[in-house]
């Protein structure tokens, strides 16, 4: 019976792993499929514990110490998701990231001391490396391209991680990514002479190529840009998934293996998105250095140019009164101010006096894949009132009023109209081609990539400053007194 019990709950996991990961597509769909995937880990994991017997017959054992890390961790990761605001997100997603690269490393480092086990330095002198040649080639390249892989996901994420939270600044020196690539070299190298030659110095080999990875990881992900961090988080992302499958082969586990699979190439495919999503090469984002160190940093020295008009609160609310479409176009600057509930209120309101209310949302709109989609259906606006950007532009031009809440770059006509910006081809909501333009936003300051945007001192754009919740509030308060 149990050795049907265990192969059945591994498919059962990797099965809700992959209906989960198709429910994450949709928003209305989500939240569900992250649980029903997070289900599917708990089966696979209690199942591992209760079910698992080595070729001897013998039980996992370890019992205290398996709980008690499962015990710490699940307290510490509830905590952490509870606490952690929309805006620091990615910085999260990094940490836990790094851990799981972690743990891919150390599944490496134990299971190369397990081969080695018992054997001091001496008696492998005198073998003089023979011990080494007995070691499965599969195997031994399994263990290492896990640790190597699963160490530079480790390294990176935790540089990435303290990037994003402004703990570690930009660091790069001339030649840096020559250095990078050399070092990757010299991974390669030591990594093929080792597992081919088996030398008698196998383990300080090993330990080697270990080091250089972290170092690597750091190197890699010190000089990239802050803009560019969640494409590269995403990158580590599907590094740790491969990192896993490497475990998954290790231990002939199928679950493993799956998990990794679709860590791995869902990484990979969200990578190449936000990248087609900025109009950028994987190269560029990686040896760019786009956006500075600091999420909404700024560009120093950026000039003002133009006029711009400012518009009242009262005249926004009348224009938004009797408008017969309004299209919101939300941002980053949305997330910072906690304005979902009172922008979703604003909705209400606006339908109540009959407008139609539509939201436009830029694939990297906020600091992450989704992140509007998320901020808004936390406050419960409904799906269908969502429009991907494609379907967000076919409405512009019926469009009475664009309302733009803390966005910046995704609106910067530049991308469309000035081959030296350095957004030029990213695709843009198109706000123009509605009939009036307002944007919220505190000051004048550049977005996230640093750079002015002519939008705003154009005859059609009006702008309403101030924080996004408080004028929301206010905006609201205004039209329930109309
Ligand atoms: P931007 O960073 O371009 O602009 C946000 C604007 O919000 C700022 O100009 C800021 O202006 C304003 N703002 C900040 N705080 C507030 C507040 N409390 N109230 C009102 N306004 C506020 O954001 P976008 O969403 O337009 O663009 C996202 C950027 O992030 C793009 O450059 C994209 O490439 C990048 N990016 C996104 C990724 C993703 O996956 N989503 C991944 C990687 C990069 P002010 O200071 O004057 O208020």
């Amino acid at each position: 019976m149990q050795n049907i019990l265990l192969p059945l709950s591994y498919l059962i996991g990797s099965i809700t792993f992959i209906i989960g990961l198709k429910m994450l597509s949709h928003p209305d769909s989500a939240r569900k499929g992250n649980l029903v995937a997070a289900a599917g880990m708990v089966i696979a994991i209690f199942a591992t514990i209760f079910l698992y017997h080595n070729e001897n017959g013998e039980p996992l054992g370890n019992y205290l110490w398996i709980f008690a890390g499962l015990i710490i961790g699940t307290i510490v990761g509830t905590l952490a998701a509870k606490k952690v605001q929309m805006t620091a997100m990615p910085e999260m997603v990094s940490l836990f990231n790094g851990m799981g690269g972690a743990c891919a490393m150390l599944i490496s480092i134990i299971e190369f001391k397990h081969l080695t086990h018992g054997l001091d330095a001496e008696v492998m002198e005198e073998s003089a490396g023979q011990f080494f040649t007995t070691i499965q080639t599969g195997m031994f390249i399994t263990i290492v391209l896990g640790m190597i892989i699963g160490g530079v996901s480790f390294a990176g994420s935790i540089i990435a991680w303290g990037k994003l939270n402004g703990k570690i600044k930009d660091r790069s020196f001339n030649g840096q990514h020559i250095v990078n690539i050399l070092l990757l070299l010299v991974i390669a190298a030591l990594t093929v002479y080792m597992i081919t030659f088996r030398p008698v110095t196998t383990i300080t080999f090993f330990y080697a190529i270990l080091a250089i990875a972290l170092l690597y990881g750091v190197l890699f992900v010190l000089p990239i840009g802050g803009a560019d961090m969640p494409v590269v988080i995403s990158l580590l992302n599907s590094f740790t998934g491969v990192a896993a499958a490497f475990g998954g082969f290790l231990y002939n586990n199928p679950v493993m293996l799956t998990g990794g699979i679709l860590v791995g190439s869902a990484g990979t495919i969200l990578t190449i998105l936000m990248c087609n999503a900025m109009n950028r090469s994987l190269k560029n984002v990686l040896i760019g250095s786009f956006g500075g160190n600091k999420a909404g940093g700024g560009a120093a020295g950026s000039k003002e140019q133009g006029h711009y008009k400012e518009i009242s609160m009262n005249d926004t609310a009348t224009l938004m009164a009797y408008a017969q479409k309004v299209v919101i176009i939300p941002g980053y600057g949305l997330a910072v101010a906690q304005a979902q509930h009172i922008c979703h209120e604003l909705e209400k309101t606006l339908e109540d006096k009959g407008v139609d209310v539509f939201y436009g949302i830029h694939p990297v709109a906020g600091r992450m894949p989704g992140h509007m989609n998320v901020l808004l259906a936390e406050a419960d606006v409904p799906y269908e009132k969502l429009l991907e950007m494609e379907d967000a532009n076919e409405q512009m031009s019926s469009a009475n009023v664009v309302l733009i809440l803390g966005a910046n770059d995704v609106v910067n006509p530049a991308a469309n109209e000035d081959p030296s910006s350095p957004i030029y081809g990213m695709p843009i909501l198109e706000v123009e081609k509605a009939e009036h333009v307002i944007v919220n936003k505190r000051s004048m300051k550049p977005g996230y990539a640093g750079i002015e945007n002519e939008l705003f001192f154009r005859p059609k754009t009006s702008m309403l400053f101030g924080d996004a919740k408080k004028v929301l509030q206010d905006l609201v308060a205004e039209l329930k007194g109309m």
